[in-house]
């Protein structure tokens, strides 16, 4: 049987997530923590492993990791959280409870690729409206476009992927305030931007805060969490798989956050050897960097196929944006040893 002649059209034309062979590199491309655990906690962490019952289903809402988490991220006082498998799955439980036919999904573009993915996901139309040429947020024009298009949906990643950049506060407020829907404000940088909208949601009814522990140095267990009203996570929760946190995620996410200052620690490294990363490229003939409030920067160069080619020869994986993002280039910064790399990499790759 042809699959063409079922499966969606809107499905048929998109092409799975890529992930690049990273075997062996240094590897720069997805914006994860480069640091290991220290080896005492490691094996700490192993013991913990090997007494989790893995014959019994999890706790399905993850109870005392709900407990931790709103304790150690200070969710505000009447506030409710919904675990995920990663961030991903909280931003398609979203999409699949608001996906009313006819329904839009709207969020400023180039952004986090998912939110409009989730859009064709759950028949939602997704509308991109354009960030400024040096993708800073048009918050007038988004919201003139909010009158006409009335989003079910809006997302905002805080600060900004693929770019790096940390709307102004004011900007985002002015959003809500005029939102006819829900705003999910994506925080999945915010221990590398250190700005939050976490205090604020008692302030408004349409908001939710989206967080993973993905960047923090947690990529492999996946986990995510939202935080907002109990009428917003009540509904969520109806579309959620049973058992969506499985049991060595919950109990090594209830290990690593009592010692969050570990993961703490290595985040400030990032944010320490960040600035430094960016003016040594931006120095580089022809590289323009844009100023970046996460852990990644985006960076144009004159050909970008050809950089990130010759610095994959070089053992460097960046991530290649080209061609939704004309010559540009993401980068994470990794630690001292490989930002060393990279900048050798790259005078070599642009010369
Ligand atoms: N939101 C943003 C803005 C992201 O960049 C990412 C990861 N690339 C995610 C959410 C998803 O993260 P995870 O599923 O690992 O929690």
């Amino acid at each position: 049987m042809n699959p063409e002649k079922l499966v969606r059209p809107e499905i048929l034309a998109l092409n799975a997530y890529q992930v690049a062979e990273a075997d062996g590199m240094v590897k720069l491309d997805a914006m994860e923590n480069p640091y290991p655990l220290p080896q005492a906690l490691r094996r700490e962490l192993a013991e913990v492993l090997s007494r989790v019952e893995l014959n019994r289903y999890p706790e399905p809402s993850g109870r005392k990791l709900r407990e931790l988490i709103a304790r150690k991220m200070d969710v505000p006082p009447g506030m409710e959280l919904l675990l995920g498998n990663g961030s991903d799955d909280l931003l398609q439980m979203v999409s699949l409870a608001l996906a009313r036919p006819g329904a839009v999904a709207m969020y400023p573009s180039p952004t986090f690729v998912m939110y409009s993915l989730n859009a064709i996901f759950t028949g939602m139309r997704g509308v991109g409206v354009p960030l400024r040429q040096d993708f800073s947020f048009d918050a007038c024009g988004f919201i003139e476009r909010m009158k006409a298009e009335k989003p079910a949906l809006v997302f905002l990643a805080y600060p900004n992927n693929p770019t790096g950049v940390l709307y102004p506060e004011q900007q985002i407020v002015e959003v809500i305030k005029a939102c006819p829907g829900l705003v999910v404000v994506d925080e999945a940088y915010h221990v590398f931007a250190r700005r939050t909208f976490m205090p604020r949601l008692s302030e408004f009814p349409n908001l939710v805060v989206v967080r993973t522990v993905s960047k923090l140095g947690l990529a492999g267990i996946r986990l995510g969490y939202l935080a907002g009203r109990p009428e917003w996570i009540r509904e969520f929760n109806k579309v959620r798989q049973a058992y969506n946190v499985n049991v060595l995620t919950q109990a090594a996410a209830l290990f690593m956050l009592e010692r969050l200052e570990v993961l703490e620690e290595q985040a400030a490294r990032i944010r320490a050897d960040r600035a430094a990363l960016g003016q040594a490229i931006a120095a580089m003939p022809g590289t323009k960097v844009v100023p970046s409030e996460a852990n990644f920067f985006l960076v144009r160069v004159p050909d970008a196929e050809r950089t990130y080619e010759a610095l994959k020869r070089q053992g460097v994986l960046v991530r290649n944006l080209h061609p939704g993002l004309e010559n540009c280039l993401r980068i994470n910064v990794g630690t001292p040893d490989e930002n060393r790399i990279l900048l050798t990499a790259l005078r070599e790759a642009l010369s």
